[in-house]
Protein backbone atom coordinates (compact mmCIF):
# COMPACT_ATOMS: atom_id res chain seq x y z
CA UNK A 1 0.00 0.00 0.00
CA UNK A 2 1.24 3.77 -0.49
CA UNK A 3 2.23 5.68 2.78
CA UNK A 4 3.69 8.91 3.58
CA UNK A 5 7.44 8.96 4.66
CA UNK A 6 9.27 12.32 5.81
CA UNK A 7 13.08 12.40 4.86
CA UNK A 8 14.63 15.30 6.23
CA UNK A 9 13.40 18.75 6.23
CA UNK A 10 11.39 19.49 3.04
CA UNK A 11 11.70 15.66 1.94
CA UNK A 12 8.39 14.16 1.65
CA UNK A 13 7.78 10.89 -0.52
CA UNK A 14 4.98 8.59 -0.77
CA UNK A 15 6.36 4.95 -0.57
CA UNK A 16 5.47 1.38 -1.09
CA UNK A 17 5.28 -0.20 2.19
CA UNK A 18 3.32 -3.89 3.47
CA UNK A 19 -0.35 -3.30 4.43
CA UNK A 20 -0.98 -3.49 8.33
CA UNK A 21 -1.86 -6.67 9.98
CA UNK A 22 -3.01 -7.31 13.25
CA UNK A 23 -0.45 -7.22 16.05
CA UNK A 24 -2.06 -7.17 19.18
CA UNK A 25 -5.75 -8.48 20.04
CA UNK A 26 -6.43 -5.32 21.09
CA UNK A 27 -5.74 -4.13 17.39
CA UNK A 28 -7.99 -2.73 14.65
CA UNK A 29 -7.27 -2.42 10.82
CA UNK A 30 -8.94 0.60 9.06
CA UNK A 31 -8.81 1.79 5.12
CA UNK A 32 -8.93 4.92 4.95
CA UNK A 33 -11.74 7.20 3.67
CA UNK A 34 -10.27 10.71 4.30
CA UNK A 35 -6.84 11.69 6.13
CA UNK A 36 -5.47 15.06 5.63
CA UNK A 37 -2.09 17.30 6.80
CA UNK A 38 -2.46 19.25 10.42
CA UNK A 39 -0.21 21.86 11.08
CA UNK A 40 1.94 20.35 13.17
CA UNK A 41 2.86 18.11 10.35
CA UNK A 42 5.04 21.35 9.03
CA UNK A 43 7.33 21.47 12.44
CA UNK A 44 9.31 18.23 10.89
CA UNK A 45 8.73 19.92 7.97
CA UNK A 46 11.04 22.63 8.88
CA UNK A 47 13.55 21.31 11.30
CA UNK A 48 13.76 17.03 10.55
CA UNK A 49 17.28 15.73 10.41
CA UNK A 50 18.13 14.26 7.14
CA UNK A 51 17.26 10.53 7.59
CA UNK A 52 17.79 7.40 5.66
CA UNK A 53 14.90 5.27 6.97
CA UNK A 54 12.20 8.03 7.10
CA UNK A 55 9.46 9.01 9.60
CA UNK A 56 5.99 8.05 9.07
CA UNK A 57 3.58 10.56 9.15
CA UNK A 58 -0.13 11.71 9.46
CA UNK A 59 -2.24 11.32 12.90
CA UNK A 60 -5.90 11.98 11.69
CA UNK A 61 -8.28 9.68 10.27
CA UNK A 62 -11.77 8.64 8.92
CA UNK A 63 -12.32 4.94 7.86
CA UNK A 64 -13.50 1.99 7.39
CA UNK A 65 -12.97 -1.14 9.94
CA UNK A 66 -11.54 -3.48 8.01
CA UNK A 67 -10.74 -6.60 10.99
CA UNK A 68 -10.53 -5.92 14.07
CA UNK A 69 -8.60 -8.41 17.20
CA UNK A 70 -9.72 -10.70 19.50
CA UNK A 71 -10.30 -8.43 22.44
CA UNK A 72 -11.96 -5.55 20.32
CA UNK A 73 -15.82 -5.34 21.32
CA UNK A 74 -17.20 -2.26 20.44
CA UNK A 75 -16.02 -2.55 16.66
CA UNK A 76 -17.03 -4.70 14.27
CA UNK A 77 -16.32 -5.01 10.26
CA UNK A 78 -18.04 -2.51 8.11
CA UNK A 79 -18.19 0.09 10.96
CA UNK A 80 -17.14 3.85 9.81
CA UNK A 81 -15.10 5.60 12.65
CA UNK A 82 -13.59 8.62 13.54
CA UNK A 83 -9.95 8.21 14.81
CA UNK A 84 -8.21 10.46 17.48
CA UNK A 85 -4.79 11.89 16.73
CA UNK A 86 -3.46 9.56 19.88
CA UNK A 87 -4.89 6.17 20.90
CA UNK A 88 -5.67 5.41 24.00
CA UNK A 89 -7.30 2.63 25.67
CA UNK A 90 -10.65 4.91 27.07
CA UNK A 91 -10.18 3.01 30.59
CA UNK A 92 -7.52 3.99 33.06
CA UNK A 93 -6.79 6.35 35.63
CA UNK A 94 -6.02 8.93 33.03
CA UNK A 95 -8.59 8.34 30.08
CA UNK A 96 -11.64 8.50 32.95
CA UNK A 97 -10.14 11.97 33.88
CA UNK A 98 -10.46 13.31 30.66
CA UNK A 99 -6.76 13.33 30.18
CA UNK A 100 -6.89 10.53 27.36
CA UNK A 101 -3.47 11.74 26.08
CA UNK A 102 -2.05 10.76 29.02
CA UNK A 103 -3.38 7.34 28.52
CA UNK A 104 -0.70 4.72 30.34
CA UNK A 105 -1.54 2.58 27.42
CA UNK A 106 -1.89 5.55 24.84
CA UNK A 107 0.74 6.31 22.20
CA UNK A 108 0.97 8.45 19.15
CA UNK A 109 1.03 7.63 15.77
CA UNK A 110 3.53 7.71 13.42
CA UNK A 111 6.29 6.36 15.96
CA UNK A 112 7.98 2.53 16.86
CA UNK A 113 4.49 1.99 18.35
CA UNK A 114 1.61 2.73 15.24
CA UNK A 115 2.72 3.81 11.86
CA UNK A 116 1.00 7.03 10.74
CA UNK A 117 -2.22 7.98 8.79
CA UNK A 118 -1.20 9.64 5.91
CA UNK A 119 -2.01 6.14 4.36
CA UNK A 120 -4.06 3.47 2.56
CA UNK A 121 -4.92 1.64 5.62
CA UNK A 122 -3.76 1.79 9.25
CA UNK A 123 -3.14 -0.21 12.10
CA UNK A 124 -5.24 1.59 15.18
CA UNK A 125 -4.21 -0.03 18.73
CA UNK A 126 -6.24 -0.22 21.64
CA UNK A 127 -9.15 0.19 19.08
CA UNK A 128 -12.03 0.16 21.32
CA UNK A 129 -10.37 3.26 22.96
CA UNK A 130 -9.00 4.97 19.81
CA UNK A 131 -11.89 4.59 17.01
CA UNK A 132 -15.08 6.06 17.75
CA UNK A 133 -18.36 4.49 14.95
CA UNK A 134 -20.21 7.09 13.02
CA UNK A 135 -24.06 5.96 13.08
CA UNK A 136 -26.16 6.00 10.60
CA UNK A 137 -23.36 7.53 8.00
CA UNK A 138 -22.37 5.59 5.05
CA UNK A 139 -18.87 6.97 3.90
CA UNK A 140 -19.86 6.10 -0.11
CA UNK A 141 -22.48 8.09 0.10
CA UNK A 142 -22.18 10.87 2.54
CA UNK A 143 -21.52 14.30 1.70
CA UNK A 144 -17.90 15.94 1.47
CA UNK A 145 -18.67 18.53 3.23
CA UNK A 146 -20.15 15.87 6.32
CA UNK A 147 -16.87 13.98 5.75
CA UNK A 148 -14.77 16.63 5.95
CA UNK A 149 -16.69 17.85 9.74
CA UNK A 150 -16.03 14.37 10.74
CA UNK A 151 -12.37 14.61 9.73
CA UNK A 152 -11.87 17.64 11.94
CA UNK A 153 -12.61 16.12 14.67
CA UNK A 154 -9.66 13.87 14.61
CA UNK A 155 -7.64 16.84 15.95
CA UNK A 156 -7.91 20.40 14.24
CA UNK A 157 -11.22 20.99 15.65
CA UNK A 158 -11.11 19.48 18.86
CA UNK A 159 -7.82 21.07 19.28
CA UNK A 160 -9.27 24.40 19.24
CA UNK A 161 -12.07 23.18 21.16
CA UNK A 162 -9.89 21.59 24.39
CA UNK A 163 -7.80 25.12 24.48
CA UNK A 164 -11.39 26.60 24.95
CA UNK A 165 -12.47 23.87 27.57
CA UNK A 166 -9.36 24.14 29.56
CA UNK A 167 -9.39 27.91 29.64
CA UNK A 168 -13.21 27.55 31.43
CA UNK A 169 -14.49 30.11 29.68
CA UNK A 170 -17.39 31.92 31.07
CA UNK A 171 -20.37 33.04 29.54
CA UNK A 172 -19.88 36.44 27.93
CA UNK A 173 -16.15 36.87 28.31
CA UNK A 174 -13.56 38.36 26.32
CA UNK A 175 -11.88 35.40 24.21
CA UNK A 176 -8.61 36.42 22.55
CA UNK A 177 -7.55 33.82 19.59
CA UNK A 178 -3.43 34.14 18.71
CA UNK A 179 -3.35 32.32 15.40
CA UNK A 180 -5.18 32.32 11.89
CA UNK A 181 -4.55 28.58 11.33
CA UNK A 182 -7.01 25.90 11.24
CA UNK A 183 -6.40 25.53 15.06
CA UNK A 184 -6.82 29.01 16.13
CA UNK A 185 -9.95 28.94 13.54
CA UNK A 186 -11.26 26.13 14.79
CA UNK A 187 -10.94 27.85 18.14
CA UNK A 188 -13.33 30.69 17.36
CA UNK A 189 -15.85 28.49 16.72
CA UNK A 190 -15.40 26.45 20.09
CA UNK A 191 -15.03 29.53 21.59
CA UNK A 192 -18.38 30.89 20.87
CA UNK A 193 -19.83 27.43 21.44
CA UNK A 194 -18.73 27.58 25.41
CA UNK A 195 -20.27 30.47 25.84
CA UNK A 196 -17.41 33.57 24.80
CA UNK A 197 -18.67 37.42 24.17
CA UNK A 198 -16.15 39.72 22.32
CA UNK A 199 -13.69 37.22 20.33
CA UNK A 200 -10.70 38.60 19.11
CA UNK A 201 -9.07 37.11 16.40
CA UNK A 202 -5.37 37.64 15.61
CA UNK A 203 -4.15 37.31 12.02
CA UNK A 204 -3.37 38.31 9.28
CA UNK A 205 -4.36 36.38 6.50
CA UNK A 206 -7.86 38.04 5.10
CA UNK A 207 -9.29 34.36 3.25
CA UNK A 208 -8.56 33.03 6.99
CA UNK A 209 -10.03 35.54 9.15
CA UNK A 210 -13.29 36.24 6.94
CA UNK A 211 -14.01 32.10 7.97
CA UNK A 212 -13.25 33.17 11.48
CA UNK A 213 -16.01 36.05 11.53
CA UNK A 214 -18.28 33.24 9.94
CA UNK A 215 -17.81 31.41 13.00
CA UNK A 216 -17.97 34.29 15.46
CA UNK A 217 -15.10 36.38 15.53
CA UNK A 218 -16.12 39.92 16.68
CA UNK A 219 -13.04 41.40 16.07
CA UNK A 220 -9.52 41.10 13.87
CA UNK A 221 -6.52 41.95 14.57
CA UNK A 222 -3.97 41.66 12.08
CA UNK A 223 -1.08 43.45 13.35
CA UNK A 224 1.30 41.46 15.50
CA UNK A 225 3.89 41.96 18.54
CA UNK A 226 3.82 45.09 20.73
CA UNK A 227 1.50 46.50 17.55
CA UNK A 228 -0.84 43.48 17.89
CA UNK A 229 -0.84 43.65 21.93
CA UNK A 230 -1.71 47.73 22.02
CA UNK A 231 -4.60 46.95 19.29
CA UNK A 232 -6.14 43.83 21.47
CA UNK A 233 -5.82 46.49 24.76
CA UNK A 234 -7.68 49.59 22.49
CA UNK A 235 -10.24 46.73 21.65
CA UNK A 236 -11.03 46.06 25.72
CA UNK A 237 -10.83 49.01 27.25
CA UNK A 238 -7.29 48.53 28.21
CA UNK A 239 -8.08 45.38 30.47
CA UNK A 240 -7.27 42.47 28.15
CA UNK A 241 -9.28 39.37 27.13
CA UNK A 242 -10.44 37.32 30.10
CA UNK A 243 -9.12 34.10 27.92
CA UNK A 244 -6.17 33.82 25.29
CA UNK A 245 -6.14 30.74 23.06
CA UNK A 246 -2.67 30.20 21.58
CA UNK A 247 -2.66 28.07 18.43
CA UNK A 248 0.30 28.60 17.47
CA UNK A 249 3.53 27.00 19.28
CA UNK A 250 6.16 29.61 18.56
CA UNK A 251 8.01 32.03 21.70
CA UNK A 252 6.40 35.09 19.35
CA UNK A 253 2.92 33.90 20.09
CA UNK A 254 3.37 33.49 24.00
CA UNK A 255 4.55 36.36 24.41
CA UNK A 256 1.97 38.38 22.64
CA UNK A 257 -0.42 36.12 25.02
CA UNK A 258 0.95 37.10 28.06
CA UNK A 259 0.72 41.15 26.62
CA UNK A 260 -3.24 40.57 26.03
CA UNK A 261 -4.32 38.31 28.82
CA UNK A 262 -5.95 40.37 31.68
CA UNK A 263 -5.37 40.34 35.25
CA UNK A 264 -6.83 37.09 36.78
CA UNK A 265 -7.30 35.55 33.38
CA UNK A 266 -5.98 32.34 31.55
CA UNK A 267 -3.63 31.74 28.69
CA UNK A 268 -4.79 27.96 26.75
CA UNK A 269 -2.04 26.63 24.10
CA UNK A 270 -2.66 24.35 21.95
CA UNK A 271 0.28 25.08 19.09
CA UNK A 272 3.09 22.72 19.72
CA UNK A 273 5.21 24.95 21.77
CA UNK A 274 8.74 25.33 19.65
CA UNK A 275 11.13 26.50 22.52
CA UNK A 276 11.58 24.73 25.97
CA UNK A 277 11.84 27.76 27.87
CA UNK A 278 9.45 30.34 28.22
CA UNK A 279 9.09 33.58 30.88
CA UNK A 280 6.58 33.24 33.67
CA UNK A 281 7.75 36.45 35.90
CA UNK A 282 6.54 39.36 37.01
CA UNK A 283 6.16 40.76 33.35
CA UNK A 284 4.59 38.19 31.96
CA UNK A 285 2.33 35.62 33.99
CA UNK A 286 3.33 36.69 37.88
CA UNK A 287 2.12 40.36 37.91
CA UNK A 288 -1.29 39.68 36.35
CA UNK A 289 -1.98 36.32 38.51
CA UNK A 290 -2.14 35.08 35.10
CA UNK A 291 -2.75 30.88 34.54
CA UNK A 292 -1.58 28.72 31.92
CA UNK A 293 -3.10 26.03 30.31
CA UNK A 294 -3.34 23.59 27.95
CA UNK A 295 -1.74 20.71 26.10
CA UNK A 296 -2.29 17.74 24.09
CA UNK A 297 -5.93 17.17 23.44
CA UNK A 298 -7.92 14.34 24.54
CA UNK A 299 -10.08 13.97 21.20
CA UNK A 300 -11.25 10.92 22.64
CA UNK A 301 -12.97 13.31 25.77
CA UNK A 302 -14.84 15.08 23.43
CA UNK A 303 -15.53 13.07 20.62
CA UNK A 304 -18.95 11.40 20.76
CA UNK A 305 -20.30 14.81 22.07
CA UNK A 306 -18.60 16.66 18.52
CA UNK A 307 -19.98 13.63 16.04
CA UNK A 308 -23.61 14.43 17.81
CA UNK A 309 -22.82 18.09 16.79
CA UNK A 310 -21.68 17.86 13.47
CA UNK A 311 -24.43 15.12 12.44
CA UNK A 312 -27.09 17.60 14.00
CA UNK A 313 -25.72 20.67 11.69
CA UNK A 314 -24.57 22.57 14.87
CA UNK A 315 -20.71 22.79 13.81
CA UNK A 316 -19.17 22.66 10.78
CA UNK A 317 -15.79 22.31 11.38
CA UNK A 318 -15.00 21.00 8.31
CA UNK A 319 -14.61 24.45 6.04
CA UNK A 320 -10.81 24.56 7.46
CA UNK A 321 -10.35 22.13 4.40
CA UNK A 322 -10.15 24.49 1.45
CA UNK A 323 -8.18 22.06 -1.49
CA UNK A 324 -8.48 17.62 -1.50
CA UNK A 325 -5.80 15.69 -3.16
CA UNK A 326 -4.62 12.07 -3.55
CA UNK A 327 -1.75 10.03 -1.67
CA UNK A 328 0.39 11.02 -4.51
CA UNK A 329 0.29 14.69 -4.29
CA UNK A 330 0.77 14.27 -0.17
CA UNK A 331 4.27 15.89 -0.90
CA UNK A 332 2.59 18.74 -2.77
CA UNK A 333 -0.13 19.28 -0.01
CA UNK A 334 3.15 19.76 2.48
CA UNK A 335 4.49 22.39 0.15
CA UNK A 336 1.28 24.10 -0.16
CA UNK A 337 0.48 24.35 3.45
CA UNK A 338 3.71 25.59 4.41
CA UNK A 339 3.65 28.57 1.79
CA UNK A 340 0.25 29.10 3.22
CA UNK A 341 -1.24 28.47 -0.31
CA UNK A 342 -3.36 26.00 1.71
CA UNK A 343 -4.99 26.31 4.90
CA UNK A 344 -5.52 22.48 5.58
CA UNK A 345 -5.34 20.03 2.61
CA UNK A 346 -7.62 16.45 2.89
CA UNK A 347 -6.23 13.37 1.68
CA UNK A 348 -8.97 10.75 -0.63
CA UNK A 349 -6.68 7.54 -1.50
CA UNK A 350 -8.93 7.06 -3.89
CA UNK A 351 -8.36 9.91 -5.92
ZN1 LIG B 1 -6.07 5.20 29.28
Amino acid sequence: MKATYMYGAGDVRIVDVPKPVIQQPTDAIVRTVRACVCGSDLHPYHSLPAMEQGLSMGHELIAVVEEVGADVKTLKKGDFVVVPFAFQDNTCVFCQEGMQTACVHGGWYGTPQADGLQAEYARIPQADGSAVAVPGVDPETASEDLLKSLLALSDVYLTGFHAAYMAKIEAGQTVAVVGDGAVGLSAVLAAKQLGAGKVILMGRHEDRTDLGREWGATDVVAERGAEGVTKVMELTNGEGAHVVLEAVGHMPAYEQSYGIVRPGGVISRVGVPQYEEAPIGFGSLFGKNARLAGGPAPVRAYLEDAIQQVLDGTIDPGKVFDRVVGLSEVPAAYAAMDARESLKVMVDPAL
